[in-house]
């Protein structure tokens, strides 16, 4: 194509490649959710079926970015892992970010017809940001961040909304009660109050929601089978270490995940969904 006196208009593009050699952590956050919240009468404290859609939502993500080694999602935010010596886009910050929050956002409305009862009443929007990290350290300290960020809301949104909900005091008498209180006096309300045991709440609220890369087998299925490959949700505490030796190849050079027997019979639902669109795939196909 002939050059034109308008071309050099492009040496204004910026060069923006990320760093080679550095952890890329892409995380999204939903812009005014408490009011999207209210608006989609969504349950409190949590409301299950909304966090499914954010799941949904971070497995569509990480079905289009191969080079995601996790996904990890709490509230209105999820965070993406992008391993190391990733090219993708040639590690152009720009078209990472873009590429990733507006893909979110998509899927996030494209699922919201299959999990929530009322349509939506606007556009949910979500604004995102590219966080570098150079060392193993340096990420896993971001990742016990945003779980330790889950804990201290969720016990204290547990606490409040069980005193709102149930007790039957004010927004404003329930924040006063709270006030100055530590994780154990929560616990110790919520166990006389109420009767209930915080550690056996849900521990997709407690610990948030981790998507990895691994190969599941079926309930019955062979140990020596192949199994598929899927995006596996988990709910499990990733400050300690076990976590890091369980699933070693999330920092390790990538390969995807060990096999994982499934030890439940009925699949979670998150799972359930990939597997039938793999196999309806492949029934188009032959
Ligand atoms: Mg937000």
């Amino acid at each position: 194509m002939a050059c034109s006196r308008y071309e050099y208009v492009k040496g204004y593009e910026q060069d923006d490649r990320i760093l080679p050699n550095v952890w890329i952590v892409i995380r999204i956050d939903g812009k005014k959710f408490h009011k999207f919240a209210n608006t989609h009468k969504f349950e409190k404290p949590n409301d299950e079926n909304a966090l499914h859609v954010m799941n949904v939502a971070g497995i569509g993500v990480m079905q289009e970015f191969r080079d995601i080694v996790l996904g990890y999602g709490q509230s209105d935010e999820y965070s993406f892992v992008f391993r190391k010596d990733t090219d993708a886009f040639k590690r152009r910050a720009a078209k990472l970010l873009t590429y990733v929050t507006s893909l979110f956002s998509t899927s996030y409305v494209m699922s919201w017809p299959k999990w929530m009862q009322q349509p939506l009443a606007y556009a949910p929007c979500f604004d995102g940001r590219i966080i570098l990290y150079p060392s193993d350290e340096n990420l896993r300290d971001y990742l016990s961040w945003r779980q330790a960020d889950v804990h201290v809301n969720n016990l204290y949104n547990t606490a409040f909304w069980k005193l709102v909900l149930e007790s039957g005091l004010s927004n404003q008498q329930a924040e006063q009660r709270l006030r100055g209180t530590l994780s154990a006096d929560k616990n110790e309300l919520l166990y006389q109050q109420f009767g209930i045991n915080y550690n056996n709440m849900p521990a997709m609220y407690r610990k948030g929601t981790i998507l990895l890369r691994k190969r599941v087998l079926q309930f019955g299925q062979d140990e020596q089978d192949k199994g598929r490959q899927a995006i596996v949700p988990l709910h499990e505490d990733l400050i300690g270490a076990e976590f890091w030796r369980k699933h070693p190849e999330i920092l390790g050079k990538y390969v995807p995940g060990k096999q994982q027997l499934l030890d439940e019979k009925s699949l979670p639902k998150l799972l359930e969904q990939q597997l039938t669109d793999h196999m309806e795939e492949k029934a188009r196909i032959s």
